[in-house]
């Protein structure tokens, strides 16, 4: 039996799942598997474990003795739910743990365990009954990731087997339950599809007090890149013009995020002037940049340099003439079913007396919410904000679904999100950033209406909303690379993975072209099966081309190379982009330039701009240095980051110093002895992978960087670019006959089409200005880009004389 404190026993019984608490477990316990849906906030994710864990599930001494497991798709998720639930468990809250990729409180006496669904695949992997658990709880399933979706799929016939042996050997095997949550209704892709579950699983929803919200469409959509400014002019207004209230705002991007709050701070935060030190985003002076909020994709497979370029975004053209729907005067579109007619009337009264005020505007208490955000950073968002402060929280749509945050009455949404699409057929990643889906904006705006009536401004007019929105977003399965799933499952033995009961069966050529590689790669065989090469590649936590490199560094004296490269390439892109620089300097509390122009000069002001003029001069000083003396390899540039970062000691100082992000070379550090530890487990009788504890790396002899680049090219055979004047016929006449300047040079792959360019970050070009005065005759890259060419990064030379 739990207690718990009187004020968490009271913040419970408001939510509205805490009134279902008997009916969802009678489901639960009547059925192996049952989907739960209802507005995000409704509590979910920190009730239905509770329930699970008062019912006996997790109890040693139950009949239910394993481990209630509960899934994230994000660990900022995991992290914060976990913690939250331990708080509410009062008595128990010791017996709840979390793991994610690298760090994990799982320990003997655990009874709930948050994790993120790659940690969950993975133990499928070892145990394909997961024995461990007596339940398991799929959470945010309508967000449709690559994960959830292969979960559901194995998870249903586990839930079958589990059903199967318990009934034949009771005495050894247990039932396992099964619970989805789903915060929309479109629970139909789950329930409806008879190869998932043959019996429909009982779909409860819970209802949501969920208030009036009064949605506010602009006039015109702001042209491409505009829309932070006019976040920054809308939240300005309400917290202006608006009763008290907390202001959500959606943007796309840790980069957004950061310049956002930095305009807001420097707008309203500094009014109270004290106390909003600390409420700075990031430690002062820290430079975190890069942008990848997909993380944890242990399987994703090809996951190479997750880090967009934010500049680089093809943004869909937006028309800007429709002027149908209005900003502030318009007939109101309120929403919110059960809304009640006092709160309609309460809003529209609001607007009216807000419309002749103005001006008494305290202070804004602004506060950054997204994935790359150390764990206590984040839940600031759930304290209440200082006296007499306005809380703003500016958050990618991690704020969409999993996280709600407390009293927020105003929603601001640029309607954009980032998204990493993927063609299947010709290996080409966009990461992009769309329109998010109708029904994702209209997640975004229920975040308003949680705690009482509630505004919704969006940066976008109706008719775009109506004509460019899709209804729903694709789910991931449909724009990620399949290899990594494939091998997965093919190493499990589910040999026939085009019957796999895929909640939405991803495309056949895009399963044809993962077998194809997955052979190139040595790791399936004639028939399809895989080979053993192929299941000791599966036993890496990497994509299978980062395993294959691991694979063929066993022999020869460069796997502690190949190891520390394989960590680089798998965690993403370390290195920070220049345009992160001044993010980083405005956070270490440098004065800002922008509309410098329009005041004079003063001495402060050229002080700061010569210390931005060094601090340039001092990150391209460090990309040269790290691209060595005749570069020849992105991903030598990469091995020799991990290198100068370890050999300056590991530390914060260090990764500052090369410029580079000290979150993603913990984070290598962290994936390098895992990996050095497997392939001391699984390759016996390889040298020593080196790493963790050994001695620091020396840099690669001659000898060894040309044995990387070898190694490289075996993960990557299937990305070989070739220099279009050299490649005849066709497409020597698509890519110019002579190579022009360096980066004019145009490739041609193996899979045709486009002409193919070396991105101008890759170290590439200085090596060819250096000694041929022409680029490569033939490279391998890690990635295709799709902006305004189609770029090769993370490249490196292919040497003919191989
Ligand atoms: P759902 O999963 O249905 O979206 P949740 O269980 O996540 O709902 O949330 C229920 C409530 O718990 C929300 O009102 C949320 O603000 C609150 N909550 C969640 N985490 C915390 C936390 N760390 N501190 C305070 N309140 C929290
Ligand atoms: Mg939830």
């Amino acid at each position: 039996s739990v207690t718990r404190s009187d004020e968490i026993q009271q913040q419970r019984s408001r939510l509205p799942v805490y009134g279902e608490e008997q009916q969802i477990m009678e489901a639960i316990g009547a059925h192996p598997v049952v989907v739960l849906s209802g507005e995000t906030g409704s509590g979910k994710t920190t009730q239905v474990p509770q329930f699970l864990v008062e019912a006996g599930y997790g109890d040693p001494a139950s009949g239910n003795p394993g481990m209630v497991g509960i899934t994230q798709p994000r660990r900022v998720a995991a992290l914060s739910m976990a913690h939250r639930v331990a708080q509410e468990l009062g008595s128990l809250g010791h017996a709840v743990a979390h793991q994610v990729r690298f760090d994990t409180t799982v320990g003997a006496d655990t009874r709930v365990k948050f994790m993120t669904e790659g940690v969950l695949l993975r133990e499928l992997a070892g145990d394909l009954l997961l024995s461990r658990y007596s339940a398991l709880v799929i959470d945010e399933a309508h967000e449709r990731s690559l994960n959830t979706d292969i979960l559901l799929g194995v998870l249903s016939r586990v839930v079958r087997l589990r059903e199967r042996l318990a009934a034949e050997q009771p005495g050894v095997h247990r039932r396992l339950r099964l619970v989805i949550m789903s915060a929309t209704l479109r629970v139909d892709d789950f329930v409806k599809n008879a190869r998932l579950f043959r019996v429909p699983p009982p779909v409860i929803k819970v209802q949501a007090r969920q208030h009036a919200v009064r949605v506010h469409f602009a006039r015109r959509t702001p042209a491409p890149g505009q829309h932070l400014a006019e976040a920054v002019r809308k939240v300005g207004r309400i917290h202006r013009r608006l009763p008290a209230g907390g202001i959500l705002v959606f943007l796309t991007g840790q980069a957004e995020i950061t310049h956002v709050c930095k305009r807001l701070r420097e707008e309203f935060g500094q009014a109270g002037g004290e106390g909003e030190g600390e409420a700075a985003a990031g430690e002062p002076g820290r430079v975190e940049a890069g942008d990848a909020e997909d993380e944890d994709v242990d399987l994703g497979g090809g996951d190479l340099a997750a880090a967009p370029d934010d500049d680089d975004f093809a943004m869909a053209s937006s028309d800007d003439d429709d002027d149908d729907a209005d900003d502030e005067d318009a007939e109101p579109v309120i929403v919110g079913g059960d809304a009640d007619a006092e709160g309609r009337q309460q809003l529209l009264g609001e607007s009216l007396r807000a419309g002749g005020r103005g001006g008494a505007a305290g202070r804004l208490h602004v506060l950054p919410l997204y994935s790359l955000l150390p764990a206590a950073q984040q839940l600031r968002v759930f304290a209440a904000p200082p006296a007499g402060a306005r809380l703003c929280v500016v958050a990618t749509n991690v704020a969409e679904t999993s996280i709600t945050i407390p009293g927020i009455r105003y929603v601001v949404d640029a309607g954009l999100a980032k998204q990493k699409t993927f063609d299947a057929q010709t290996q080409v990643q966009r990461f992009a950033v769309q329109w998010t889906s109708q029904a994702a904006a209209d997640q975004r705006m229920g975040r308003a209406g949680r705690t009482g009536p509630g505004h919704c401004y969006r940066l976008f007019s109706s008719a775009v909303f109506n004509d460019q929105f899709a209804r729903f977003s694709q789910p991931e399965i449909a724009r990620m690379p399949l290899e990594g799933v494939v091998l997965q499952m093919k190493a499990m033995g589910l040999d026939a993975v085009a019957n796999f009961p895929f909640p939405t069966p991803p495309a056949r050529a895009a399963l044809r072209r993962a077998e194809q590689l997955l052979g190139w790669l040595g790791a399936l065989d004639a028939e399809g099966r895989a080979t053993d090469l192929g299941r000791l590649m599966s036993v890496f936590p990497v994509a299978p081309r980062f395993a294959r490199m691991l694979v063929a560094a066993r022999q020869g004296g460069c796997l502690p190379y190949v190891v520390a490269v394989v960590a680089a390439l798998s965690v993403g892109d370390p290195f920070v982009r220049d345009h992160a620089l001044d993010a980083a300097e405005a956070e270490a509390g440098g004065p800002d330039d922008g509309g410098a122009e329009t005041r004079s000069l003063d001495s402060a002001e050229l002080a700061a701009r010569e210390r931005r003029r060094a601090l340039r001069r001092r990150y391209w000083a460090a990309q040269a240095r790290l691209a060595g003396a005749r570069p020849t390899s992105d991903v030598l540039k990469w091995l020799t980051a991990v290198g100068a970062y370890e050999y300056a000691g590991a530390t914060q100082a260090a990764a500052d110093a090369h410029f580079l992000r000290p979150k993603a070379m913990r984070e290598i550090a962290q994936l390098r002895a895992q990996l050095a530890h497997l392939v001391h487990v699984h390759c016996p009788g390889a040298a020593p992978a080196g790493a963790a504890g050994g001695r620091p790396l020396r840099p690669p002899s001659a000898q060894q960087q040309t044995l990387i680049r070898q190694i490289v090219l075996a993960g990557f055979v299937d990305q070989v670019a070739v220099r279009a004047d050299l490649a005849g016929g066709e497409a020597a006449a698509a890519g110019g006959a002579r190579p022009a300047g360096l980066r004019a040079t145009a490739y041609v792959t193996m899979w045709g089409g486009e002409p193919v360019f070396v991105h101008p970050e890759s170290v590439v070009h200085a090596g060819a200005q250096g000694q041929r005065q022409q680029m490569p005759a033939a490279v391998v890259y890690g990635e295709l880009q799709h902006t305004s060419r189609l770029w090769a990064k993370v490249v490196t030379a292919v040497d003919p004389a191989w």
